[in-house]
């Protein structure tokens, strides 16, 4: 059984953009799925924000393990009604690796339910990525720090909730540092943002990102059946609670209504 990743790219700096194309000449989504696919526990198709869907339909996502996300551009154009069905999968114990200008994103937006903001600069600077928690699977062969020698810098403040781990902290020539690899756990689902990324570099051709990304979705998968149940709220009745007791005092609601939604 392998881990049933879908690379989802926005896909329009590489048609607008030569020297994003020269870079990525098959698109960025293609790049990553090819890089995992080289894993084999791991088999990883694409889908990209043109599609129908943005080629994120009901029944892919529910066959889905663990979602990769890169966007930039047109954020805005993802449909609300495709980030929420994201956002219920991941609930349910999808795996979400999201990348770089995808902090973003309506769906990481949405599941870290704050700003997401950070400072930025398009100057080609030396990132070294220091790791800071060894231990951690996504970290799994890799040395006490890589380098990339041109990256657009993404500076701390980094306006997302306390996470869950804080696998790699950047510093950038300028000076700025950022917690550059972090996981957060949202119902069932492991999410993981790995900050580098950017389109006019060749990042993604990096054999350390490329180990990260790899180590990123096997982190993210979760082996369990989908946890469906997580969306319902059931009203207990009394007389189905697991120990006797006498129903005393005012009340709302009749045995086993449906909650206020
Ligand atoms: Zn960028």
């Amino acid at each position: 059984m392998t881990i049933r990743t879908v690379v989802w790219g926005e896909n329009i700096h590489e048609q607008t953009n030569a020297i994003v194309r020269s870079i990525y000449p098959d698109g960025m989504h293609n790049t990553i799925a090819a890089t995992l696919n080289r894993d084999p526990s791991i088999s990883a198709t694409t889908a990209t924000l043109a599609e129908p869907e943005h080629g994120l339909g009901e029944a892919r996502l529910t066959e889905t393990d663990v979602l990769v996300w890169w966007g930039h551009k047109d954020h805005g154009a993802v449909e609300d009604a495709v980030v929420e069905r994201v956002a219920r999968r991941v609930y349910e114990g999808m795996g979400l690796l999201v990348l770089h200008s995808g902090h973003f994103s309506k769906i990481f937006k949405r599941l870290m339910g704050t700003p997401c903001a950070l400072k930025w600069r398009e100057a080609g600077e030396r990132e070294r990525i220091w790791v800071v928690d060894p231990g951690h699977p996504i970290a799994s062969g890799l040395g006490d720090h890589f380098v990339l020698e041109h990256e657009e810098m993404y500076g701390e403040p980094f306006s997302v909730p306390e996470p869950l781990e804080t696998v790699f902290i950047s510093w950038f020539a300028g000076g700025e540092v950022c917690r550059s690899g972090m996981t957060w756990r949202r119902g069932a689902g492991h999410v993981f943002y790995f900050r580098p990324g950017h389109e006019t570099y060749p990042t993604y051709h990096d054999t350390t990102v490329q180990r990260v990304l790899v180590n990123g979705v096997k982190w993210a998968f979760n082996p369990q059946a989908a946890h469906t149940g997580i969306h319902e709220a059931p009203n207990v009745p009394v007389d189905r609670a697991p120990e006797p007791i006498v129903e005393r005092g005012p009340k709302l609601h009749q045995p086993g209504e449906a909650g206020y939604r």
